[in-house]
């Protein structure tokens, strides 16, 4: 250190008043009275402040008795009480008393005094000091309201900070936590053992109810759905909303078996129908479960892995749950590798068609088949829809096999017919997908390939599900009525688990109604079933619509159909899928 301001030294203990200091002005307008008074109590100097509060004149007061100024009781106290004391212990606290200003006007006042005894010829003195009981009570008041305006403040401020604390952490929507609000409470999650397990809940077909109810109705569905999570899990445990349609959950689960219950009562809660704008809507979601491994686990691990779970419980059918396990596979790269193979089993003539008899519920007499692919793979054996569709349809490769289908299907019907020129011939349903739906070529491909093979096309029934339907409810109303244009029957599929609007229902040009088989299942033994399958053959048929039940697999249920009036069934109580000559064997042997 070099240069800087050069201190001066400290000239003693007391610091030194300013120079320029005015202590005639501050005596004068001090905010009290202030009075000196001699020996013989007469007064010997008054501020300015005190004959400004009373309205007396200085010269009028000073040499007179400073008790003259007080009323007969006051002066009383003020000798037996003020006077004596002030002689004995030389000060007198704060009294109440009044002074009395010009024309004789009481002003109520505290009262403080100190005495100097005489010293070295000084003769004694005491000085008065005296407020106004008004201006120091309305000081007071200010004091306390200053003071309780900080209060306030300081709770506002509290309280603003506490919301801002919230709303970070928060999801407005639902008032569930948000992605960091999820962070900072799986930190206070941690503990001693296991670590917390994951669940990741995600909506089924969201975006049709956003797409076909409005955003709106998104909002309030999410809304409902949160209520129902939350009211189905423990207090302890963390519920988040980190985007869209996607819930999390965190609880730490003493016993790795009480996963299962719990998830079991979380797919429960969704699964009663929600009224949202005036329209039902079905909830159901796929849960990935990731189980706490350990104290190393960081959350965004335990995510990852409930997320690669809750993805295979999607690719397995929706409305189920899964539990990641470490030795499956990434679905990602299985993924890509499934779309090579199918890409390649599709040219090479791996795919198959199986066909379901659609039975007549009252005759039991073979009505159609419902086409269903399969996909004959060299290493996997035959496989199912579930196993590839998804993947053809998001990766566009959905067109082509498709195509393929439409073309089989009807080849297929043919050859039937020509086989066995006496025998009614069979209907063909066949299954679309929404990417089929939407695309613009698809109503060509079906003229072509009805007029390539030369069927009736009111054989040919093409079914679309109900979720599809909903996806793009005028894009689909425009390409189903060309279809029908061409005298090609319309089916909606998997009625019931969709999000339908009776509106557009009445206006699609359709023919049949396929409940669905989740519903067809309980038919006969739970009543809410039963219900439901009751009431969408009702309402088919108040439409003009014939009713299709899929998946009927016991006696029990076919009875209750036959009971409800329905008109077709199909299911394994009836047949599997088969082949195309099995088929044939199968109907000639029901016939007979
Ligand atoms: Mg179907």
């Amino acid at each position: 250190m070099t240069a800087g301001p050069e201190v001066a030294p400290a000239t003693g203990s007391t610091p030194a008043l300013p120079a320029d200091l005015d202590l005639e002005q501050l005596y004068q307008q001090a905010p009290c009275g202030y009075l000196v008074l001699a020996e013989d109590h007469t007064i010997s100097a008054v501020n300015d402040t005190f004959l400004h509060w009373t309205g007396h004149h200085r010269e009028d007061l000073v040499g007179t008795r400073f008790d003259a100024l007080l009323p007969v009781g006051d002066r009383i106290l003020f000798s037996t009480h003020c006077l004596p004391q002030l002689a004995v212990i030389g000060a007198v606290g704060e009294i109440v008393i009044d002074v009395l200003g010009t024309g004789g006007v009481r002003r109520p006042a505290l009262l403080t005094a100190a005495r100097t005894p005489a010293t070295d010829g000084v003769p004694a003195s005491t000085r008065v000091i005296v407020f106004s009981a008004h201006e120091r009570r309305r000081y007071e008041q200010e004091l306390i309201a200053a003071l309780h305006r900080a209060e306030e403040s300081d709770d506002r401020r509290a309280g603003a900070e506490a919301e801002l604390r919230f709303l970070a952490h928060h999801d407005p929507l639902t008032g569930l936590l948000n992605r960091s609000g999820l962070l900072a409470e799986a930190d206070a999650l941690g503990g001693p053992g296991a670590g917390p397990s994951a669940l990741l809940i995600d909506l089924d077909g969201f975006k049709a109810v956003n797409d076909s109810l409005g955003h709106a109705a998104g909002d309030e569905l999410l809304v409902v759905v949160a209520r129902r999570l939350r009211a189905a899990v423990r207090e302890s445990a963390v519920l988040a909303r980190p985007a869209g349609d996607e819930f999390v959950l965190l609880e730490v689960f003493a016993d790795p078996a009480d996963v299962e219950p719990l998830v079991e009562r979380l797919i429960g809660a969704l699964s009663a129908p929600v009224l949202v704008h005036g329209v039902e809507v079905v909830v159901s979601a796929s849960i990935g479960v990731a189980v706490g491994a350990g104290a190393d686990d960081t959350l965004e691990d335990l995510l990852r892995r409930a997320d690669l779970a809750m993805y295979r419980a999607k690719a397995r059918g929706r409305n189920r749950w899964e539990q990641y396990d470490p030795s499956s596979t990434d679905p990602a790269v299985g993924r890509l590798q499934l779309l090579g193979d199918l890409r390649r089993g599709v040219v090479a003539g791996e795919l198959r068609l199986h066909y379901q008899p659609r039975v007549e519920v009252r005759t039991g007499v073979l009505a159609g088949v419902e086409a269903l692919v399969r996909w004959n793979h060299p290493t996997r054996g035959l496989l199912p829809p579930s196993a590839f569709i998804e993947a053809a349809e998001e990766s566009g490769l959905i067109r082509t096999l498709g195509a393929w289908v439409i073309d089989e299907a009807i080849a297929q019907a043919v050859r039937w017919q020509a086989e066995d020129p006496h025998a009614a011939p069979v209907e063909m349903a066949v299954n679309l997908s929404a990417r089929q739906l939407a695309d613009p070529a698809l109503v060509g491909a079906v003229t072509g390939a009805l007029a390539r093979h030369r069927l009736d096309p009111s054989l040919l029934v093409l079914e679309i599900t109900e979720t599809a339907l909903m996806g793009d409810p005028a894009g689909a109303l425009a390409t189903l009525s060309a279809l029908r244009a061409l005298g090609v029957g319309l089916a909606v599929d998997d009625f019931g688990t969709g999000y339908s609007s009776l509106t557009y229902l009445k206006h699609f040009p359709i023919d049949e109604l396929k409940i669905d088989r989740s519903f067809v299942a309980g038919l006969g033994t739970d009543h809410g079933d039963s219900a439901i399958v009751a009431s969408c053959i009702q309402l088919a048929h108040a439409l003009g619509l014939r009713a299709v039940a899929e998946g009927v697999e016991t006696e029990t249920q076919r009875l209750a159909l036959l009971d409800l009036g329905c008109d077709l069934a199909q299911g394994y109580h009836y047949a599997a899928p088969l082949a195309a000559d099995v088929l044939r064997s199968w109907s000639r042997a029901l016939s007979r």
